[in-house]
């Protein structure tokens, strides 16, 4: 079983996953640094992508 989440950014459809919460949100850091360098994460952003994780 593992977490996922897609990123939260509109018209952006990248996945991150991992076997836990932190470890998506480990993901998502490394996309957005990647894919979004102007998206700060800021606890709002984490809180909205934590929100949206499924349990796949
Ligand atoms: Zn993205």
């Amino acid at each position: 079983m593992s977490q996922q989440v897609e990123c939260i950014v509109d018209g952006c459809h990248g996945i991150c996953e991992g076997d836990s919460e932190d470890e998506v949100m480990t993901e998502v850091e490394a996309h957005v640094e990647d894919a979004h360098p102007d998206l700060t994460l800021d606890t709002e952003t984490v809180e909205a992508v934590k929100a949206e994780i499924e349990t796949v």
